[in-house]
């Protein structure tokens, strides 16, 4: 199985059901977080968002899209730690978690799962800096899946054209 832009979620999450939860890629770092999931985990955890994001999360962005990450535990010295919802190898949240660690698979489709991810969650094909980023992002050697190339996202050429050159900022 190839997974391409239009793998379906259902066909995604039915791969990252594979995942043996042995908790190594928790213990490295964390999932991203969408915006819109924030709401439904902080509630799962009775905190409102605004502490959740305040004390749990740290904000990032991916294609010009906010998303978070959840606070690793950084121990000394290290840029890394595990996730703070890792409890031994079980994931804390596990009936909410994230999207993006529910797909996330060590297995051989682990890298373009994470590129469909970005590519449907995060590249806003409406905005200009979104879709700059994703421009360079791939002329800099970034993974590419099947239907995520800028001809099939554009095919008007003119538009693209406008947009790269910063002939359009809206
Ligand atoms: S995705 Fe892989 S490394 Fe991560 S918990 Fe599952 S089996 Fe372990
Ligand atoms: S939220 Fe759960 S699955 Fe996601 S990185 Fe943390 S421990 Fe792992």
């Amino acid at each position: 199985m190839r997974i391409t832009k239009d793998t379906s979620l259902e066909g995604v999450k039915k791969i990252g059901e594979k995942c043996g939860r042995c908790g190594r890629c928790c213990s490295y770092g964390s999932g991203f977080m969408l915006e819109s999931e924030v709401p439904r985990i902080s509630a799962f955890l009775n905190i409102t968002k605004e502490k959740f994001v305040k004390d749990l999360l740290e904000e990032t962005e991916i294609f010009h899209t906010k998303i978070f990450k959840i606070r690793p535990f950084k121990k000394e010295g290290r840029p890394y730690g595990p996730c703070m919802f890792l409890d031994k190898n079980l994931c804390r949240i596990h009936a909410v978690k994230p999207l993006h660690c529910s797909i996330g698979n060590c297995g051989e489709h682990g890298d373009d799962l994470h590129v469909w991810f970005m590519v449907n969650y995060c590249l806003n094909i409406y905005d200009p800096e979104s879709v700059r980023q994703y421009a360079s992002y791939l002329k800099t050697g970034g993974r590419m899946i099947p239907g995520a190339e800028m001809e099939r996202l554009f095919p008007d050429k003119d538009v693209l054209k406008k947009i790269l050159s910063y002939e359009r900022f809206k």
